[in-house]
């Protein structure tokens, strides 16, 4: 199946990394929104239920040299508990992953989406989320610090459309956030991404929020 996918899209990837990314549209992957999420899905079962894949990752290494071809790109929050490659049980070269503290976007992850979505042509966009999330909480407290202030910003953004305030000691309150910041961010590639946004009207690509719980390794697909 890997070596199928790569032979079918070698030639789309070669052009890809060589020449003008703004100037080349590519052929979207062979993977269709559905079957990534299926993948992904299965992926994080199979975690859950400590199968491995049984994936030789010095093998991948060789077998991805020549070029990449990613079926899904994952924005996910940098926290060390919440690895997308880990929880989704993918290899090298399976996943795009984008992370930053607390999965907002700003114009270079926008960029980055944008360069898997529209120049690779990866058909699935995940925005993952997580539990007892800290800069969830520092948002909360309205922390400031350096850069860190305005990252933060940008989740107190979702706090004030997600109803009655809350604090960060109610972890209850605190994952809600984190499930409306998901929703958010969502919100923020439709409309400041045309490019992502008419891939998605078009049904080329699919969009989806997840919410990853650090205490089970569990992944919930959030409904739309
Ligand atoms: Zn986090």
């Amino acid at each position: 199946m890997r070596k199928a996918l790569l032979a079918a899209t070698a030639v789309v990837l070669v052009s890809g990394l060589s020449g003008s990314l703004l100037s080349e549209e590519h052929a979207a992957s062979s993977v269709a929104p559905t079957e990534a999420l299926d993948r992904l899905k299965k992926g994080n079962a199979d975690f859950l239920a400590a199968k491995p894949r049984g994936q030789n990752l010095l093998s991948q290494v060789k077998e991805t040299a020549g070029g990449q071809s990613p079926w899904v790109a994952v924005l996910s929050c940098m926290d060390s508990r919440v690895p997308p490659e880990l929880v989704f049980q993918q290899g090298i070269g399976d996943l795009f992953s984008v992370r930053v503290a607390g999965n907002v976007v700003d114009v270079d992850d926008l960029g980055s989406l944008e360069y898997a979505a529209k120049a690779v042509g990866v058909r699935l966009l995940v925005v993952m989320g997580h539990t007892e999330c800290g800069a969830v909480k520092g948002a909360i407290d309205d922390v400031k610090l350096g850069n860190l202030t305005e990252l933060l910003a940008k989740i107190r953004t979702a706090m004030s459309a997600a109803g009655a305030p809350g604090t960060s000691k109610d972890a209850a309150y605190v994952d809600r956030i984190a499930e409306a910041n998901v929703r958010q961010t969502m919100r923020e590639i439709r409309e400041k991404s045309p490019v992502i946004k008419e891939l998605l009207d078009s049904g080329k690509t699919g969009l989806v929020g997840a919410m990853y719980d650090v205490q089970t390794g569990k992944v919930k697909i959030l409904a739309d």
